[in-house]
This record gives structure tokens, sequence and C-alpha cells, in this order.
């Protein structure tokens, strides 16, 4: 009894002196939490130094239930900061890591599923309001003028509202805009749609079928490759572009668990939810399927994205990629949203 007395007592004291020592340093405790704070609208320029290229997997999850970000990936090379697709959630994640918005040279969409483009608006006007001093080309298939007007039309509101609250050096409305880059290729045609300080980013078709054209994109600089597919099926065309990529970012459903799970959901009634799940699994790519192209690429590395279901403990990794090394001999894995991969640049002799 006396040892509980004795220990609540020293309890409410701890507390008492807590108490005083805060209101005492209140003022300095405020200076601390705002330093910490404003922290946050500082940019980090570790990402960006020029000794390699860089992978940022901003977003992996598949639009499906998941407390991830859907798709986009950050590639940054020689100062360049380039960013493909734009999913859910991924805007903010750009801003929270504090990656250096006002840098971004240019943005770059496979298709227009809302997972890869939906945080496009947000993107395009929260660089701006961070410092971006030119107007931001965006690159993609058709009908992307439409969707880009229809993007500004929304913005420019809020845009004029900025610039008058700020001033024009601060936010010049016409620094806001976005440059429309419409990208034409067809069949196992590529293009070369971005060339810039020996940055060279090359787009080719996947297959997404009925999503037509779905693009792929291939990033080179310095002999070093990374490629990204986009949503497809397991295609030819990808692992021909995608030859001899230091790393291949290939998307990736667990088709047994989509099958089963629309399985499931007839078997409750849930009909139309079967359905989606069916029709998911028609026009993209299972884990072996990856392994496959990566394989036929000879590819350096493999990083599975756009996951579903995302897995998020040893026994679901395992499930994923089971069976995927008897088909392809490099490294796999699973990226995480956030992930970092770096490829060192070989030394200028
Ligand atoms: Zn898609
Ligand atoms: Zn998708």
């Amino acid at each position: 009894m006396k040892k509980i007395l004795f220990t609540t007592l020293a309890l409410i004291l701890l507390g008492a002196l807590i108490g005083v020592f805060a209101f005492i340093n209140a003022d300095k405790l405020i200076d601390r939490y705002i330093e910490g704070q404003s922290e946050g609208i500082t940019f980090r320029t570790d990402v960006m130094e020029g000794d390699a290229m860089r992978l940022i997997t901003i977003g992996t999850s598949a639009p499906l239930p998941s407390d991830r970000n859907q798709s986009c990936n950050v590639v940054i090379a020689n100062g360049q900061l380039l960013v493909f697709d734009i999913g859910r959630g991924t805007a903010q994640a750009i801003e929270r890591i504090r990656l250096p918005q006002p840098l971004i040279e240019a943005v770059f969409i496979t298709h227009w599923h809302s997972d890869h483009f939906v945080d496009l608006p947000q993107l395009i006007n929260r660089s701006w309001q961070l410092g971006r001093k030119h107007p931001l080309p965006v690159f993609g298939p058709e009908p992307i003028d439409t969707i880009l007007r229809g993007i500004n039309a929304m913005l420019s509101k809020e845009q004029q509202f900025r610039q008058e609250v700020h001033g024009v050096s601060i936010m010049d409305v016409s620094e806001a805009s976005v440059i429309t880059q419409e990208i034409h290729i067809s069949g196992d045609q590529s293009k070369v749609v971005y060339d810039k300080g020996g940055v060279r980013v090359t787009a080719f078709e996947v297959d997404h079928h009925p999503v037509s054209p779905a693009l792929g994109y291939r990033i080179d600089y310095q002999g070093k490759s990374i490629v990204i597919s986009g949503d497809t099926r397991r295609s030819e065309n990808l692992a021909t572009h995608a030859k001899g990529a230091d790393i291949l970012v290939h998307e990736a459903m667990q088709m047994d668990f989509i099958r089963r799970a629309a399985q499931l959901q007839k078997e409750s009634g849930e009909e139309r939810n079967a359905i989606m799940l069916e029709g998911m699994a028609e026009y993209h790519s299972s884990p072996m399927d990856a392994a496959e192209v990566a394989q036929r690429a000879g590819v350096k590395k493999l990083i599975l994205s756009h996951l579903a279901p995302v897995p998020e403990n040893p026994i679901s990794r395992r499930f994923f990629t089971k069976g995927m090394d008897e088909v392809y001999s490099g490294p796999i894995l699973l990226a995480e949203d956030g992930d970092i991969f770096i490829i060192k640049l070989n030394k200028a002799k």
C-alpha cells in the first residue's frame, strides 16, 4: 500500500515538474515547434546530386483498396526531376518527402486511367505555388489536349486569387501554365519525346487494350537506363524497349488472388464486384509475366509495382513472387511507397 502511495506521489511530482518546465520554457518550445514545422517547406537536395541516376517509387498500388499511393515514379538525372504518372495520393507524397517541385522538368502520363493521373491538377498547382518559374511540359497520349484544357479551366480562378494576394513577382499566373505534349505512336514504333542535357525519354506502346494508346517510357542517361512499363498485359514490345535496362519497373497483379477474390464475391452475391475484378485480370500482368519480360529483355533489376493485392507481410510477399526466380535470374524487388533506388554513374575518364 505504502509503495503504491509513494509511486503515485512521485508521478504527481514529476508531472508538476514537467508542467513548470514547460511553462517557463513555453516560448522556446513554441520556437522549436515552428522550426520543426517549417522544415517541411524546405526542399531536400540530396536526391538531386549529379553522381547517380535515381528512381523514387512514390506510389506503388493498383486501384484496389489500400493505404498506399497509386501509380507514380520519379526519375532524377543530371539535376532534372521527371515525374511518371501521378495517381491518387502522390502529389501530397511528393510534397511530404520534400522533393524540390520547382525543379520538375516534365510530367509523363502513361494512359488515362485515373489511378495514373488524378493528382495532376494538384501537382501543377503546388509546383507553381512552391516556386516553379516555367510552364510545365506534360507528355501523354491523346486526348491530352482536352484533359489539360479542363485542368487549366479548373485551376484558373484559384491561380488568379493567389496572384492577387501574393503579387505577380511571387506568383505569376503566366508561369502556372502547362505545355501540352501529345505523343503519337502505334504498334512497335517508339519515339524520343524528351532530350535535354543528355537525359533522353523514349515512349513506346504497351498492351492495355481496350485502353489505347497506353505507353511505357524508357529513360536513358550516360549509358544507364530505367524503364517504366505503365499498365500492360505481357508485352513483347515492352521487352524490346527494355533491352539491357538497369531497372525495369513492371506492373504486377497476383492473378490467383484476383480470380479467387472474384469467385468469393460471386459466391456472396456481389456480382458487380466479381465482374470488375475479372475485368482487371484481363488487361494486366501477373508477376510471372513480368519475370518473363525481364528475362527476355535481360534487365539488371526487376521492380514490381502497381501491386494488387499490396503484399504487406513476409508471407504475402513470398506468395506474390513465388516461382519468379525460376524464370528471371536477376534481383526481384517489390516496390514500396517512397523507396529510392540509386544507379551510380560511371566516373568520367
Ligand atoms: Zn490502367
Ligand atoms: Zn493502373
